[in-house]
């Protein structure tokens, strides 16, 4: 019985109640949500080794996070991706997208589930085109026998969401032709099926078979992430007809999908300026049933390499101010190489600070309570408290302690001119 089923008939499953406690929210609200996929616990029923940190992404609760890790074929380091798990777990990652391309996929696959204790998610399409290409030497033989292979071994191993990628289609490629972007197609997988789709003159084998894909998720409990394989790749083709076609196409599988009751989220841009963000967490909400959105930053600015997380650190937080449900970091690596240890941590803490910044202007939970601790230790000058609240109390330590200054309760920002003490110091006089 998938989660939505069971919330459906009555049964209070110990993943509604984890979520539940965590989020600080009514068991009964909860339910009403994931019953209508406004809120999905990704979570594979038949996964062997338990989630430690079981998270809900949707309506009424706190953004998360997911850091992307995965070998690729020039950086095949399986070690170094799990150091890149517990850092992002560390830093308060929500969950763990393994994107590997290189080495063997099945084993990299293992050892990561393994050593993740939050819920994993994958992009089968990856591994699909990867064995193909191993074995018959043309990506483009692949069809959808392997591909379903793929699905099921993924969760067989336990993997809890992936990323399908159906909705690029004839039609939807149509539309990407007339438009005559500057990018064309930046995603792996949409790239690929997009090339298939010119070669074979056939329609993209994940949505004309989507029904079998469902067929796995329900008797996993897989939550779909319906991957938007044309996203925008630049500012300059943001909110084109062919993003916005996707993104229908999106909806109408996602309904699909619910009237099977297997939790959906919808995956969201890409690039693109912010005054167009808030219009796009609008479009999906109302197109897809108001299914969790999933957005990769936005990264508001093509001009920033090497500081990608701060572009997609100023999207995400207008995405999920404006009703975004989920962002996956961008690290400083952003278009330059695979993400080393220090990227996952710089990428993790700024999505981290985005959804903080979005929860707070959304009113979540308690989201302002760390904010005010903080304000009252920054008012007391106590800098222990200040440095252990910090999101990352390192790099707070690392600065305080940068300066020897004359006036230990001081910073050496003002020195003896520290306008709390002074104000401090007043109230003493009167
Ligand atoms: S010295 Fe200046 S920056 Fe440092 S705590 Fe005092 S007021 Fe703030």
């Amino acid at each position: 019985m998938t989660q939505i089923e069971k919330v459906k008939k009555g049964i209070i499953s110990e993943e509604i109640k984890q979520v539940a406690l965590a989020e600080d929210v009514e068991i009964v609200a909860l339910c009403k949500l994931v019953a209508e996929s406004k809120v999905v616990i990704p979570y594979n029923s038949k996964r062997k080794k338990k989630i430690k940190n079981l998270c809900g992404i949707g309506k009424n609760l706190r953004t998360k996070v997911n850091a992307n890790i995965g070998t690729s074929s020039d950086c095949i380091r399986i070690n170094n991706e799990i150091k890149k798990i517990e850092i992002a777990t560390r830093y308060g990652a929500d969950a763990i997208m393994d994107l590997s391309t290189g080495g063997d996929l099945d084993e990299i696959r293992k050892r990561i589930i393994d050593n993740c204790t939050l819920p994993l998610g994958t992009v089968p399409i990856y591994q699909a085109m990867v064995e193909e290409f191993k074995e018959s030497g043309d990506v483009q033989n692949l069809d959808i026998k392997r591909i379903l292979k793929v699905i099921r071994k993924q969760a067989d191993d336990g993997v809890d969401f992936m990323t399908i990628h159906a909705g690029v289609t004839k039609e939807t490629i149509r539309s990407l032709e007339i438009q005559k972007r500057i990018l064309d197609v930046v995603s792996r997988g949409g790239a690929f099926l997009l090339s298939w789709i010119r070669y074979h003159q056939k329609e993209n084998p994940f949505y004309q078979d989507f029904d079998e894909i469902l067929d796995i998720a329900e008797e996993y409990d897989i939550t779909l992430s319906l991957g938007d394989g044309l996203r925008p790749g630049c500012l300059y083709d943001a909110t084109d007809q062919a993003q916005i076609k996707e993104l229908i196409v999106l909806g109408e599988l996602a309904q699909r999908a619910l009237e099977r009751n297997i939790s959906v989220m919808i995956e969201g841009p890409g690039h693109m300026p912010m005054n167009q963000i808030k219009a796009n967490v609008i479009l999906e909400k109302e197109l897809c049933r108001e299914v969790p959105f999933y957005c990769l930053g936005p990264l508001v600015t093509d001009i920033a390499p090497g500081y990608d997380h701060i572009t997609a650190a100023i999207g995400g937080a207008i995405a999920a101010s404006s009703g975004a449900d989920f962002l996956c970091y961008v690290t400083p690596s952003e278009h330059l190489s695979i993400p080393d240890i220090e990227d996952v941590k710089e990428g993790v803490i700024a999505l981290k600070i985005a959804a903080h910044a979005a929860d707070i202007s959304k009113n979540i939970g308690k989201a302002l309570d760390k904010d005010i601790a903080m304000s009252k230790a920054r008012k007391e000058l106590n800098w222990e408290t200040q440095i252990n609240l910090a999101i990352d109390p390192q790099k707070a330590r690392k600065y305080r302690d940068k300066l020897s200054v004359k006036d230990e309760k001081t910073c050496s920002m003002c020195g003896e001119f520290c306008a709390i003490n002074m104000v401090k110091e007043s109230v003493k006089v009167r």
